[in-house]
């Protein structure tokens, strides 16, 4: 047995809960991992509240993303006490994830902790910070330079924003962040946005060109948000498109496309290939301030996590939540 998240559906609703966890509950896999520290993303958030389908199986560990030490493996790659981290891969969806204090995992899906960070920083970072580097580096390969101008981070005060901001800033690019609660302008300076604005000025339907302001955009927020930093962007930049916060609509025109060249890359954290991981947390372990996570992050046990992840989908949760699951 164990301690963990568990969400069920049956008579009585959908329910997450802590509580004690058979070993049976967790699937096959050939990693068996001690768990130390999970976090909460705004899919979390959508899986232990049930506000939207993420759960496919039940009963289900809620979690996608945790570190820890390898304690079982049939897999060559890893042994005990290997310090892996993982994201994503359906891990939280359909497979038990990272809310608890055990995981087994296919060995395939494992990253190896990088040397220069701790278990809790890698979580801090976790895949939200994972994922605002797989867009910073969709910029540059398109060739985004910090000299080409500003660029745009939507969702500015969530947890990929919050790391998109910092890593940005420190490869030498002016950040202008796009924020609803322009009240955390000290906070987003303070991670390295040379501006804010309100996200407000995004949020509603816009034309289909407008002044071209943005090199490139991180967007958090789809829907008419994005639609407008497209019109925005300028010629021949990029946008990297993440997240849905604000709708997973996109009501925008070809007319950014076909006149001003821009392209549009989406980033998908959960399937993305081995290599471009190892490649964007070796990114992470060299190109983020290590001290910006301290501000960005809180941490709390598992008895608050349901709470909490009510919270961060009300987008009352700033920068990123990391939990110890060793903590009640
Ligand atoms: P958070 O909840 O931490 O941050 C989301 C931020 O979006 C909020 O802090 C808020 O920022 C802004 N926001 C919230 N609601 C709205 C709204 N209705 N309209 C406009 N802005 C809003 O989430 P994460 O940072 O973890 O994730 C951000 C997005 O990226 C999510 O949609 C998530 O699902 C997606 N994601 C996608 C991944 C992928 O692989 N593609 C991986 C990880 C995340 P503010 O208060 O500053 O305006």
């Amino acid at each position: 047995m164990f301690k963990g998240i568990l969400v069920t559906k049956g008579d009585a609703g959908y329910r997450a809960a802590l509580q004690e966890i058979d070993d049976a509950v967790l699937p096959d896999g050939e990693v068996k991992v001690s768990v130390e520290w999970s976090t909460l993303n705004y899919k979390d958030g959508l899986a232990i509240t049930g506000k939207s389908p993420v759960v496919r199986r039940f009963p289900m560990v809620p979690g996608i993303d945790f570190s820890g030490a390898v304690v079982e493996s049939t897999h060559a790659a890893w042994k005990p006490g290997d310090q892996v981290i993982l994201n994503g891969w359906g891990v939280g969806e359909t497979h038990c994830g990272g809310l608890a204090e055990v995981a087994r995992v296919k060995g395939d899906w494992l990253v190896a902790l990088p040397k220069e960070l701790t278990a809790r920083q890698s979580m801090e970072i976790g895949t939200a910070g994972y994922t605002a580097m797989l867009c910073v580096m969709a910029l540059e390969k398109h060739g985004v330079k910090p000299m080409d101008g500003e660029v745009l981070v939507t969702g500015a005060s969530g947890g990929v924003g919050s790391v998109a901001i910092a890593l940005l800033s420190k490869l030498g690019y002016t950040v202008v962040a796009s924020t609803g609660r322009t009240s955390e302008a000290p906070y987003l300076k303070g991670l390295g946005a040379s501006a804010v604005i309100d996200r407000s000025e995004l949020a509603g339907p816009g034309k289909p060109l407008a002044k071209e302001r943005w090199a490139a955009v991180v967007d958090c927020v789809g829907s008419h948000t994005l639609a407008n930093a497209c019109a925005a962007t300028r010629y021949g930049g990029a946008v990297a498109a993440c997240g849905l916060a604000g709708g997973m609509d996109f009501p925008a025109s070809v007319a950014p496309f076909i006149l001003r060249g821009i392209t549009l890359y989406g980033i998908d954290s959960v399937m993305a290939p081995i290599g471009l991981r190892q490649q964007a947390w070796t990114r992470l372990a060299s190109d983020l301030d290590l001290s910006k996570l301290v501000a960005m992050t809180h941490a709390i046990g598992l008895s608050e996590v349901v709470q909490v992840a009510t919270d961060l989908l009300a987008g009352k949760v700033r920068g990123r939540v990391v939990v110890d699951v060793h903590r009640a």
